[in-house]
Parts: structure tokens; sequence; C-alpha cells
């Protein structure tokens, strides 16, 4: 690989250290974009800059968005006093796909796991705490992993909202142990969602 110009092996080292990309992708995907018209891979290296500009995080649920409130947030059709806790992302996007959900979220950004060092301070529970203090909520929905950082997470939310008037639910069902819920087909997500149990 060696052989190649400076610029092109810089490439090729920069997309290999993309997930699921090895050297070889890397080194093909990289060729691909020297032969593409110029439009387009200048196209693809603005979309990466406008990405890294514009995006930011929703200043209530801390979802992705392009704007200080996230499309949900800001739709008045969505129920702000249910809040459904997830930890990622890509949690609210499996949740989103199923259809099954007209309130609001929380997007956690992570687990507890006292292993790995993370605590309470690491995600953002004390931001979900100024929100049911603050806003007027009604239930929590707690969408955290099945897995055991998703569980002690759910946990400790539970302890610190137990004596609220809130009512505190945790959908389960259907959503196998330790399952990322963005593996979770949507019918499967929906029952989850409409089976979630109350404490
Ligand atoms: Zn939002």
């Amino acid at each position: 690989m060696n052989h190649y110009p400076e610029a092109i092996l810089k490439l090729i080292h920069s997309l290999s250290t993309l997930p699921g990309i090895g050297k070889k992708t890397a080194e093909r995907l990289a060729l691909h974009i020297l032969h593409a018209p110029d439009h387009e891979a200048a196209a693809l290296a603005g979309d990466i800059i406008e990405l890294k500009s514009s995006v930011r995080l929703c200043t209530s649920c801390f979802a992705l968005s392009d704007t200080d409130q996230c499309r949900i947030c800001a739709d008045p059709a969505r129920d702000s006093s249910v809040i459904c806790v997830v930890e990622n992302p890509t949690d609210m996007a499996a949740i989103e796909k199923a259809n099954a959900f007209s309130g609001t979220y929380h997007i956690l950004g992570g687990a507890l796991s006292p292993i790995d060092g993370i605590g309470p301070d690491d995600i953002r529970l004390a931001e979900l705490f100024n929100r049911t203090n603050s806003e007027s909520v009604s239930e929590i929905i707690l969408a955290t992993k099945t897995n055991v950082e998703g569980e002690a997470t759910a946990s400790y939310i539970l302890d610190r909202l137990r004596d609220s008037k809130i009512k505190l639910t945790r959908i389960a069902s259907g959503v196998p142990m330790g399952g990322d819920l963005q593996y979770v087909d949507p019918l499967t997500m929906q029952k989850a969602m409409e089976k979630r149990y109350g404490f």
C-alpha cells in the first residue's frame, strides 16, 4: 500500500478509523473517492464539515438536533408530560421507528456502570431530575437497555423518583435480556411500549 501518494495514504488511514472499516475497505473507498467527479468528493467533504458544525444537542431532551429544540420537543402534538428515558440516540430512533410513542424523550448519554467508572454524574441524570422538578411530568417510561447497566440505571431513577407523584413505568416485555433496543423489531417495540409495567 506504501506505493500510494501521501494524500491517499492519509485518507486510507482516516477512513480505517471508522467502525467496521478495515484497511482493505478503506483503500477501496479512498480510490473510489479519488476517481469520483470533483463535485461529489467536495460534497462528501462538505457534508462532514456541516455535520460537525450544525448538529448539536436538543436543550431539553439531548437528542441530536440542528435547532435548539429538536423536532420532537418542538412538536405541539407530542405529549411533553410523558418522558421516555433512553440511553442513546439510537434507542430513541428504534422507538420512533416503531411509531408507538407520542411523548417526548430524555437521552442519558449512557448508563451507570461502576466497573467502567461511569457514575450518576457522568450521564444526564441531574438534567432529568431538573426536568421532573421544573416541568409538569406525569409519567417517566424507563426504556434503558435490559442489561446490567441499563437495569442499574433504571433502578437508580426509580429510587430517586419513588416518592414523587410521577407514574414510573418500565418497558421490558418482548425486549430480549441484554438486548440493544436498536435491534428490536418495530412490532415487538410497539408491544413493549403498550405493555409497559408500573412500580
Ligand atoms: Zn428534544
